[in-house]
């Protein structure tokens, strides 16, 4: 599994001194190299992400992406974030969902929801809960080192979505849900889940312990880290993967998820379908626990240009930005993303206003505004696509 991987990495991570800076022509070599399908060794993505504290070689990684187009180029795929519940049995420091006061949504309010999405032409859909104990029960004995659910309440949901997208067509489910164990993915798999996506938070084990509280599911890391594996084990062909940008150094970050990626598809034949990009937001960004790591927009610019590179999969912007950040990164750098347009980040919002607490603040967007701005750039924006729509976003490599 790759949490027993992962403490021998991040000690090589550390143990790279700031004296072995690649120059330019060095990190031209490995970008070729990493974009003409060949695998970068360890040491050389450490040594290339490193070498990016230069700014001579940060500009050569983002006019390389400039310059090398990614498969759907002219595409965007839109993904809006369907939530069930936000009541919440860990406490992450980070999240409004942890001060409590959550809801559920009733199956039939959550069948209306379906609907005026579908109205809205989507076909492909994020689902997203909370770890609700209710949806996801503990199997008695519970353990945290060893997490086994009871998924009957949260896989209906799933049930609900597939059974309207069949009847209007087809179309494909992620979920953004807590980690379960093989057996529940399997249940999922059933009820119609096509993409386990699970943001990782922070690979730094002391940061993570100092962010998620130990006494909650959460508060094990190598079962969210190992979660990937449990999936696709059960037979789940895509998986989305990513760091929440501002809560450790984001190179250490990324050197760690591009060994992941490469990790799983070693294992499994492919690596992770969707590369989030996702950077803190909210009143947190000030905490004292992470505020030397925020990641100002030139930064996140340089990580959004590199994922481009780096990863096979296909990149995801996020609606945490503004609509002008994200249209700026799709001209600069080109499409064949993921983009989310419209969102509540609550459960409701879309057939009737939210009543209950976001999880994090969005730039709100006007989708009709908002598509046609990206079309009059030259996009094609899907609502209407599928697992093999994400296929074919998929870069091909070696
Ligand atoms: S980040 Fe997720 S697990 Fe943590 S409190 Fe928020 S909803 Fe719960």
């Amino acid at each position: 599994m790759f949490s027993q991987q992962l403490p021998r990495i991040l000690e090589e991570i550390e143990s790279h001194g700031e004296a072995q800076l690649l120059s330019p022509p060095g990190i031209e070599e490995l970008l070729h190299k990493a974009t003409e399908g060949e695998d970068l060794s360890r040491k050389e993505i450490i040594l290339l992400v490193h070498s990016l504290s230069r700014p001579e070689n940060a500009e050569i990684v983002k006019a390389t992406a400039r310059d090398c187009p990614r498969p759907g180029d002219r595409q965007i795929l839109l993904l809006p974030p369907l939530y069930f519940s936000s009541i919440c049995e860990n406490t992450c420091a980070y999240c409004d969902f942890s001060l409590g006061g959550g809801t559920r949504l009733s199956l039939s309010g959550f069948q209306r929801e379906v609907e005026a999405l579908l109205s809205m032409g989507y076909r492909s859909i994020e689902l997203v809960s909370s770890q609700d104990p209710e949806l996801y029960a503990h199997s008695e004995p519970f353990e945290l080192a060893d997490q086994r659910f009871r998924l009957d309440g949260a896989a209906r949901y799933f049930e609900i979505l597939k059974n309207a997208l069949v009847s209007n067509g087809g179309g494909m489910i992620t979920s953004n849900i807590p980690p379960v164990d093989t057996d529940s993915f399997k249940k999922l798999h059933t009820a119609g889940l096509d993409c386990y996506l699970v943001w990782l938070e922070t690979f730094d084990p002391a940061q993570y312990r100092r962010l998620h509280s130990v006494s909650g599911p959460k508060g094990n890391q190598a079962y969210r880290l190992d979660s990937f594996e449990r999936a696709r084990d059960a037979g789940i062909e895509h998986v989305a993967g990513g760091f929440l940008k501002g809560l450790a150094p984001w190179h250490q970050e990324e050197v760690v998820l591009y060994l992941f990626d490469r990790y799983l598809k070693q294992r499994f034949g492919r690596g992770f379908s969707i590369i989030g990009t996702p950077r803190v937001k909210g009143r947190f960004v000030r905490s004292g626990a992470i505020r030397q790591h925020t990641m100002g927009d030139e930064e996140y610019e340089l990580n959004i240009a590199l994922d481009r590179l780096l990863f096979d999969g296909i990149p995801w912007l996020q609606t945490r930005e503004s609509f002008e950040m994200n249209r700026h990164l799709i001209n600069t750098f080109g499409g064949g993303v993921i983009l989310t347009l419209t969102s509540s980040t609550a459960p409701g919002g879309y057939a009737v206003p939210v009543e209950a607490s976001a999880q994090f603040p969005v730039f709100k967007q006007d989708l009709k505004d908002t598509s046609r701005a990206l079309e009059s750039d030259g996009f094609e924006v899907r609502f209407d696509w599928n697992a093999s729509d994400l296929e074919a976003c998929h870069r091909t490599s070696g």
